[in-house]
């Protein structure tokens, strides 16, 4: 580790996953300003134990204990801290040294390193939109009390974070996020119903983890950032757009109350709004190809219809609703698309589980974190008896 006080330490939560390794591209390609503190995985110890060889970050954790063994192993002529299990990730980000915390784990399982990051007062680099979508009031007054920063790098939220710099947010009349629609955008209900998983697993223009590009294909990804935006921004359910964009070159925009609209474009790369959360205040320079007009000479913009996409309808009514609804979605929509995932059952059932489960779950108006724990236990059995 070097003694560059400037020098901000990262931790990644989920460095082996699509948004991990390019976060660890980003810190590779700014060796003055950034240096990976803590690595973290669930399963892949081959990947890994490759990035703390190269990285050599303070400490590792392998979320899966059984793999302890062979990632200590492995790493043993290191100067490197192996770690087990999950609550090694949640003792992992307090550590002192630590500036940023990216969060790039996927699902539910983020919610509790982000809240154990946010009471450290670490900068909190959100991707996990699923923390946010579980519990974000509770996320939020946590933000709050702590004073720490809760940076987007989901897409969408950085463009809208971007457009919002210098703004009064109270001049925000309305966010308009974009969607690409995902591969299944022009399919037929009678076509949705036969789609295969080797399909939905093919996005047109972004390439992710697996459950991150289910939610694509069935706009639950959608939905979520929804819900997402109204927690990071403070705003209300009806100050939020969807427009479907298939070229997803306009990443998302805000309408002021004097009719005026901002919007940040980009070519599609989540590079971009990694290294703006690290860097923020500051844009970083980059080498990253540039958005020619003259070859994106055709932007287009349509509504999203909720009919064909009924996950779409299904965040809108758990946001409106609130309390542990959000969470009961989320809860639901893991156990579908791993069941998807798993040839188990078809694209159009995902949602026909999820609505049953919404509406079979002991609702709860004002929940504590406690309720969120029982409300996704809960959700997660009704959800698996209706498989
Ligand atoms: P991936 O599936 O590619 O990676 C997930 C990462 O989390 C892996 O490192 C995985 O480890 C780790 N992980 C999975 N489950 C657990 C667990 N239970 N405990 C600890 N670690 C776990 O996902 P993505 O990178 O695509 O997405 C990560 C998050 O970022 C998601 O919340 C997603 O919604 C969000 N996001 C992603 C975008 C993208 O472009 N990919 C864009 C915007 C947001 P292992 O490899 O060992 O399984």
């Amino acid at each position: 580790m070097g003694n560059n006080k400037d020098i901000k330490r990262v931790a990644i939560l989920g460095s082996t996953g699509s948004i991990g390794k390019q976060a660890l591209e980003v810190i590779d390609e700014n060796p003055d300003l950034f240096e990976v503190y803590a690595l973290t995985a669930n399963n892949n110890t081959t990947l890994l134990i490759e990035q703390a060889i190269k990285f050599k970050p303070e400490v590792v954790v392998i979320a899966n204990e059984s793999k302890y063994a062979e990632v200590k192993e492995a790493l043993a002529k290191q100067p490197i801290k192996v770690f087990a299990g999950r609550d090694a990730l949640n003792q992992v980000v307090e550590m002192e040294p630590i500036d940023i915390v990216l969060t790039a784990m996927v699902g539910y399982a983020g919610l509790k390193p982000t809240m154990h990051a946010i009471k450290a007062k670490k900068i909190i680099a959100l991707a996990n939109k699923e923390t946010l979508v579980v519990a974000g009031e509770l996320i939020n007054k946590l933000a709050q009390e702590n004073a720490t920063p809760i940076l987007p790098v989901d897409s969408e939220h950085s463009a809208i974070f971007q457009c919002l710099v210098g703004e009064d947010f109270n001049s925000i009349e309305k966010i308009i996020i974009t969607a690409s629609g995902g591969p299944f955008r022009k399919k037929s209900i009678e076509e949705l119903a036969t789609v295969t998983k080797a399909q939905a697993l093919k996005h047109p223009n972004w390439t992710m983890g697996a459950k991150i590009t289910i939610d694509s294909a069935s706009m639950m990804n959608k939905g979520f950032e929804v819900i997402e935006a109204k927690w990071l921004f403070g705003l209300k359910p009806e100050q939020m757009d969807v427009v479907v964009h298939p070229q997803s070159i306009v990443h998302s925009m805000v309408q002021f109350n004097d009719g005026s609209v901002k919007a940040q474009l980009g070519l599609p790369d989540m590079k971009l709004p990694i290294q703006y959360a690290f860097g923020y205040p500051n844009r970083l320079q980059n080498k990253y190809p540039r958005l020619d007009f003259t070859q994106h000479n055709s932007l287009t913009f349509e509504a999203p219809d909720t009919k064909r996409f009924r996950n779409l309808a299904f965040a809108y009514q758990a946001m409106h609703k609130g309390g542990n609804l959000p969470c009961i979605l989320n809860a639901a929509n893991e156990i579908v698309v791993a069941a998807f995932l798993q040839d188990k059952i078809g694209f159009l059932q995902m949602s026909d589980i999820i609505e049953q489960t919404m509406n079979k779950c002991t609702f709860i108006q004002t929940p504590t974190y406690e309720d969120y724990v029982l409300s996704d236990k809960e959700a997660r059995d009704i959800t698996l008896s209706f498989l």
